[in-house]
């Protein structure tokens, strides 16, 4: 692993990013991803009161469905629970917020919406109004207290800031001209269109969507192969797309400085036992 990391940013907007890294080993881009999917906080919906609900769901299922609804979160506004200096199992304004939920269908019926939540902290609110929580029959109702704190993946998936978090290793591809007739077998077969003909010439054209499962290797006649499907084992495509609960700059920021506390941690553990080793030797 070289001492210098480059990373270009491939693509990027509001949910999506796609980054190329080079210079990280696996160990690092799987720590990376690992602790974005398990350990960065996010506001969820965690304990529901029903007041009322004559809709068709049961309370435990309208209670799940508004869960998993994304919720746009203020990391420095608010603590995690277990940090929190209230030290209540009920929360405080600094742990939790309430939202509430109160609708009633007419005679025609009427779809319930995330929008329809109604939070004491305007910045804490669905990421989006349009997500479908329940249709509502002629008169039925639901009325009901939600109660929204911040949590980590690795507890349940609802808080989780990423629906997608993968990378995969940068692929090289060579095809070599001498040997290569220009049959075409190898794009014909490319799920990802890679590759095309160009004449008697294989061009790579989206080298970046490989996903290096090597068919274009096995369908080739020539052997060797004259085409060569190989990959880098420090560059990586790191593909990224949030939730909506936080910016996607804030989610890998925060994952490094959860990395970056884990690692002090663990110097911190290490010399806390040489020193008990040292000790142990000298008084012997
Ligand atoms: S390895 Fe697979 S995806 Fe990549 S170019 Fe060959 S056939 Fe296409
Ligand atoms: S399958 Fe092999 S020989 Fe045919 S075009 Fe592709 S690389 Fe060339
Ligand atoms: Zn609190």
């Amino acid at each position: 692993m070289s001492g210098f990391v480059e990373i270009e940013v491939l693509e990027k907007d509001d949910t999506n990013l796609r980054l190329l890294v080079k210079g990280v080993d696996v160990a690092f881009m799987n720590a990376l991803r690992r602790i974005i999917l398990s350990e960065v906080p996010t506001m969820a919906i965690d304990e529901v009161v029903i007041i009322e609900n004559s809709s068709v769901l049961h309370d435990e299922v309208l209670a799940h469905r508004l869960g998993l609804i994304p919720l746009k979160t203020d990391l420095d506004a608010y603590n995690l629970p277990e940090e929190c200096p209230c030290k209540s199992e009920f929360g405080c304004n600094l742990c939790r917020v309430s939202l509430t939920l109160d609708v009633e269908a007419n005679e025609e019926g009427r779809a319930v919406y995330s929008g329809d939540l109604i939070s004491d902290n305007p910045d804490i609110v669905p990421v989006s109004p349009n997500i479908l929580i329940v249709k509502l029959a002629p008169d039925q109702k639901i009325r009901l207290e939600a109660y929204a704190r911040l949590g980590r993946g690795k507890d349940h998936a609802k808080w989780q800031p990423v629906s997608v978090c993968a990378y995969k290793y940068l692929p090289k591809i060579t095809i070599d001209e001498k040997s290569c007739d220009g049959c075409g077998k190898c794009v014909e077969i490319c799920p990802k269109n890679v590759l095309s003909k160009l004449g008697k010439r294989i061009e790579v054209r989206r080298l970046l969507d490989c996903m290096l499962c090597e068919d274009c290797m096995e369908a080739c006649p020539k052997e060797p192969p004259a085409i060569k499907v190989e990959w880098d084992k420090n560059s990586f495509i790191f593909t990224m797309e949030s939730n909506g609960n936080l910016p996607i700059e804030r989610i890998i920021n925060e994952a490094l400085k959860i990395l970056d506390k884990k690692c002090e941690e663990f110097l911190k553990e290490f010399e806390a036992g040489l020193k008990n080793v040292e000790e142990e030797i000298k008084s012997h």
